[in-house]
């Protein structure tokens, strides 16, 4: 595995009084854009705001102040009960807390809409074209023909499904491979929004369809088969079992869990404190390991998290230096980075985890930043654990698959700046208006296979290789004249706009496979764990052929 340092944290930053994501503004987001294409290079972090020192009244200040939403609010008064949160959990809260967040519940009930489309807030790969679940669903097949066909024990588990347009694709697709459809004993959906669960269960299995509770969560029957359908809200509910040969897919999921943000600073001996300050702490902690810098004469270098802590009263956008490359139409955040003026458990313990974190606070020193995701971590332990046994969890025979297709660095390099927030298609501060405003940060595809790897000695890693490769490889062109030429004789519908439905098609997929430096080809990345046979066998898609 590589361990190089980004290009953006060669540059040395340091600490000073006001921060803001700093952006090199780059050509605006065209409508629909997907949500990594939204991405546009951040500067390093430059500046950092010291916690301001309570002005006044702040119970006061708190209950008469504007918050631009209500989850905005409760998160201000848990930070003024607590102090300043680390990002993950301002993250976790703004994506998936029960009250208002952007997947549970604040998009839908306030706007009539989901996430997804025109009217959404971005567009995925699946809802741009069939082809990519086809494709996927194609992948798996191979797997389960080059795994020995298995006659039963298959399970398909979907890891944030969104509308369920990428497991209706699959599963319409694996429908021709009646030997592989047969051995499928339950589909497992791991969903954390109930309106897209019921979404999902709407299009797999009908409107009409009843869907029951258990403890285990929600069941239903699926269209295709018969098939049982299971929606779990965390992927640990689904009932570990070495018999079974799953096969996992996570589109566009890692991006949407939450990342803590770390900076390497230059402590003077003096005032270089090992211990977390109980301001600083986060309240959902792992246990720390001492960090390097106690009985050191000089300068020590420590990693500081960066916290998440209310603007001040009356902020602007232009108080804030809200970057001209993020739509203003948004009220000015309700939120900012603090830099932790001491460690906390979190800053002790996660950036020591990994030599690719130790390395760059070793190359790069002061002012490098890093960001990590232990939920990723979890997920890739899970998915490692399942294909390929684990010491809690042994396997006589690993088997199984997971795809993990997503964006974010595919060189081995960690995370960096990478937090972002859309609406409507635009980037808007992440700060903005939580609950309404989508966030992600880029996927650090070496973390995922160095936590695989950990987890399980029954497993390896291909990949991660670009979209645009693994899509044409996959066979994206030849199925794509396959639609273009029945959708010129079967029909001669046309959009609003005068485009045929082959052009739609055709648009579509070179939309996909794109590999222009912004193109979805490029930018979206899959990667693949698979039972471990020693590299002797490679995946179709990341340089194998078909074994049939
Ligand atoms: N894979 C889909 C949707 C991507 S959006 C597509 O490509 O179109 C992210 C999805 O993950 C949504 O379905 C969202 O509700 C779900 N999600 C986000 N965070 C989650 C979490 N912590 N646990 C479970 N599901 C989550």
């Amino acid at each position: 595995m590589r361990t190089a340092v980004p290009r953006l944290l060669r540059r040395s930053v340091r600490c000073s009084s006001s921060l803001s994501f700093l952006q090199q503004p780059k050509a605006a987001a065209a409508p629909a854009a997907p949500r990594a294409l939204q991405r546009i290079q951040f500067r390093s972090l430059s500046s950092t705001a010291r916690l301001r020192s309570s002005e006044n009244d702040p119970e006061q200040q708190l209950q008469q102040r504007q918050w631009s939403t209500p989850l905005a609010k409760q998160l201000a008064e848990a930070i003024s009960a607590t102090g300043p949160v680390p990002l993950a959990s301002f993250m976790r809260m703004c994506l998936t807390s029960d009250v208002g967040g952007y997947y549970t519940g604040a998009i839908t009930e306030s706007e009539g809409r989901d996430q997804f489309g025109l009217k959404g807030d971005f567009v995925t790969s699946p809802e741009i074209s069939q082809i990519f679940g086809e494709l996927i669903g194609i992948w798996f097949v191979t797997e389960w023909l080059a795994q020995g066909r298995q006659s039963k024990g298959v399970e398909l588990i979907e890891v944030g499904p969104g509308r369920g347009t990428l497991m209706d694709d699959m599963l319409r697709t694996i429908q021709n491979f009646p030997a592989m459809a047969n051995a499928i004993d339950a589909i497992y959906m791991v969903e954390a929004s109930p309106s897209l669960r019921m979404t999902q269960k709407n299009l797999l299995c009908g409107t009409d369809a009843p869907m029951t509770e258990s403890k285990v969560g929600y069941h239903s029957v699926c269209k295709y088969g018969g098939l049982p359908i299971v929606w779990t809200e965390t992927i640990k509910s689904i009932p570990p079992s070495p018999e079974k040969m799953p096969f996992i897919v996570a589109h566009e999921f890692f991006d949407a869990l939450p990342i803590h943000a770390f900076q390497c600073v230059d402590v003077p001996p003096s005032s270089s404190p090992n211990n977390p300050s109980p301001s600083a702490a986060p309240s959902t902690s792992t246990s720390a390991t001492p960090s390097d810098s106690t009985k050191t004469t000089g300068p020590t270098l420590q990693w500081r998290e960066l916290l998440v802590s209310p603007t001040p009263p009356g902020s602007t956008h232009e108080s804030l230096h809200t970057p001209a490359s993020q739509s203003r139409d948004t009220p000015a955040p309700d939120f900012q980075l603090t830099l932790a003026q001491a460690p906390t458990r979190h800053s002790l313990y996660l950036p020591e985890s990994s030599a690719r974190y130790r390395s760059i606070k070793k190359q790069v020193g002061d002012g490098a930043l890093i960001e990590i995701c232990p939920d990723a971590a979890l997920y890739a332990t899970d998915f490692a654990s399942r294909i390929g046994g684990s010491p809690q969890f042994p396997k006589a025979k690993p088997s199984g698959a997971a795809l993990i297709l997503d964006y974010g660095p595919g060189d081995g390099t960690v995370p960096t700046n990478s937090l972002r927030g859309i609406r409507r298609h635009r980037r808007v501060s992440p700060f903005a208006e939580p609950g309404l405003t989508d966030l992600s940060a880029d996927v650090d595809f070496a973390g995922i296979a160095e936590a695989a790897c950990r987890a399980s000695e029954g497993i390896e890693i291909h990949g991660p290789v670009d979209q645009g490769t693994f899509l044409e490889v996959m066979g994206i062109r030849e199925r794509a004249q396959q639609l273009i030429q029945a959708a010129s004789t079967t029909t001669t519908t046309t959009t609003k706009e005068g485009t045929t439905a082959a052009e739609v098609v055709e648009k579509a997929w070179q939309r996909l496979v794109d590999k222009s430096p912004n193109g979805m080809g490029k930018v979206y990345k899959a990667l693949a764990i698979l039972p471990e046979n020693d590299g002797r066998r490679r995946p179709v898609g990341f340089g194998g052929d078909v074994v049939a």
